[in-house]
C-alpha cells in the first residue's frame, strides 16, 4: 500500500502521527452506540476505530460525538477530509444552503455520489429563509443541489426571531415530513437570546435538534444550563457549536494552554463539551488534516480530561475573558443608537481569525447592510463602555474595517 494510502494506525491517531490518507476513503461498517472500540472495515485489514456515537434526542437515530462542520469551501469533485472522517465513522456532514458561498450543498452531493454511501450519510443542511413558503422554497432547493430525496435535519439557520416558530410554520414542517423531504426538524442559533430560544423550543413538541453556541466558558451560565436542562428534559437533541470560544487575537494566549496535559487546546474544548452528557454531538470545523486528525484522536479516546488540565481551560477562559464575544449584540449595538452589528463582525472576525475562513469570512461581512460596514471615523466607546466583558470593541472594529473588506 502506498504512503498516501495507507490508514492512521491506532497509535498514530492517539498520539499524532504521520498525514493522513488522502482520498483512499471506502466506505466502513458503522458501529452501534457507544463503541469506539474499532472495527475491521474488511477482512483480514488492521481495524478502524470509530468515533462514539450517541443518540440525538427524540429522533432516536446515532450520530457520531463529533460532526462534521462544511462551513468551509469544500473541494467541488471530492472532498478528501469528508471522506476521511467517514472511515472514522464520522458519517455527519453539517451542511447549509449559503456555506462556502452557496457552493457546500453541491459538494456534499458529489462526495456522496462518488462514493455511494447516502444511506448511511447523515445531512443537515439548514434554509436562511425562516418564514414558512420561502423554508420550503429553499428546502426544494437543498435537496436539488444535493441531490437526495430528503435531507435527514433541516434547520432554520442561524435563528434570531422567536416568532418564526410559528402555527404555520409548525404545519409547513409536519407537511415536508409527511412528504418524505426532511426526516427531522430544528434550527441553529449562536446570538444573544439563545436562552429564550430553547426556553421555547423546550414547549415545542414539533422541534427534533437545536444546534447552539456552546463551549466551556459557559459552564457557569446559569440560565443557558436551565435552557439546557430544559431541552434535555424535552429530549430535544442537542448540538454544540463555536466549540472553541474564541475571538480574534487569540493566538499568542493559546500558546500558553498548549502541552499542558496530553491533550492540546482544541482537543480538550472538544472533551470538554463532550463531558457534558446533555449534549450528542460537537460541530467542528475541520478544514485540514491535522485538525480532523486531532479531533478524531480526542474522540476516539475514552480518557476524561485531568484535573490539570480542566484547571488549565478554567484560567484560559479566565485570562481571555476580555478577548471573547458572546454575541450579545442588543447590548452593545443598543449603546451605539445606530445600525452597527458588532457581535455579528466580531463572529465573522472569529471565522476570519480561528476558523481560517478568510474568504467566507469577508463574503460574510460584505453581506451586511452597508450601515453596518462603514466605520470610518467612528468612536465605539459607547459599546465598550456597556459590553460586560470589556471587549476592547474599538480596535476590533477598526482592524474589521481593514481586513473583512
Ligand atoms: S462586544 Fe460585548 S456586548 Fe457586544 S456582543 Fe460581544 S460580548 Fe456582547
Amino acid at each position: 500500500m502506498s504512503d498516501n494510502k495507507r490508514e492512521f494506525s491506532r497509535r498514530e491517531i492517539l498520539i499524532g502521527g504521520s498525514t493522513a490518507a488522502v482520498g483512499a476513503a471506502a466506505g466502513v461498517a458503522l458501529i452501534g452506540d457507544n463503541d469506539a472500540d474499532a472495527k475491521g472495515a474488511e477482512k483480514g485489514k488492521k481495524p478502524i476505530p470509530q468515533v462514539p456515537r450517541r443518540t440525538l434526542g427524540k429522533t432516536g437515530q446515532s450520530i457520531p460525538i463529533l460532526v462534521f462542520g462544511a462551513g468551509f469551501r469544500l473541494n467541488p469533485v471530492f472532498e478528501p477530509l469528508l471522506a476521511e472522517a467517514y472511515r472514522y465513522g464520522v458519517n455527519y456532514i453539517d451542511a447549509a444552503d449559503c456555506y462556502g458561498g452557496e457552493t457546500c450543498e453541491g459538494a456534499v452531493a458529489a462526495f456522496h455520489q462518488r462514493m455511494n454511501n447516502r444511506n448511511n450519510l447523515w445531512i443537515t443542511s439548514k434554509s436562511d429563509e425562516h418564514e414558512p413558503n420561502a423554508f420550503e422554497k429553499r428546502l426544494n432547493r437543498s435537496l436539488q443541489r444535493l441531490n437526495t430525496k430528503y435531507i435527514d435535519l433541516y434547520y432554520l439557520h442561524a435563528l434570531k426571531d422567536k416568532d418564526f416558530l410559528s402555527k404555520d410554520l409548525e404545519k409547513k414542517v409536519a407537511k415536508l415530513k409527511r412528504e418524505g423531504k426532511i426526516k427531522y426538524f430544528g434550527f441553529s442559533c449562536h446570538n444573544a437570546n439563545v436562552v429564550e430560544l430553547m426556553n421555547l423550543a423546550a414547549t415545542l413538541p414539533w422541534i427534533d435538534s437545536i444546534m447552539f453556541r456552546y463551549n466551556f466558558r459557559q459552564y457557569g451560565n446559569k440560565e443557558l444550563n436551565k435552557a439546557i436542562d430544559a431541552c434535555h428534559r424535552a429530549n430535544i437533541g442537542l448540538i454544540a457549536m463555536k466549540t472553541q470560544g474564541s475571538s480574534s487575537s487569540f493566538v499568542p494566549k493559546w500558546k500558553d494552554f498548549q502541552k499542558k496535559g496530553q491533550w492540546n487546546k482544541y482537543q480538550a474544548v472538544l472533551k470538554a463539551v463532550w463531558a457534558d452528557s446533555r449534549i450528542t454531538a460537537a460541530v467542528s470545523h475541520m478544514d485540514n488534516f491535522q485538525k480532523l486528525r486531532e479531533n478524531i484522536a480526542a474522540a476516539v479516546n475514552r480518557k476524561k480530561l485531568t484535573q490539570l488540565e480542566i484547571n488549565e481551560l478554567v484560567r484560559y477562559a479566565s485570562i481571555t475573558r476580555d478577548l471573547s464575544c458572546d454575541g450579545c449584540e442588543h447590548i452593545c449595538n443598543g449603546a451605539m443608537g445606530a445600525n452597527f452589528q458588532i457581535g455579528t463582525t466580531m463572529r465573522y472576525l472569529m471565522y476570519h481569525d480561528v476558523y481560517g475562513q478568510q474568504d467566507e469570512a469577508r463574503e460574510l461581512f460584505a453581506s451586511l447592510p452597508p450601515e453596518a460596514r462603514d466605520f470610518s471615523n467612528i468612536d465605539f466607546g459607547p459599546a465598550q463602555a456597556a459590553c460586560p466583558h470589556n471587549i476592547d470593541i474599538q480596535s476590533h472594529m477598526e482592524r474589521a474595517g481593514k481586513i473583512l473588506v
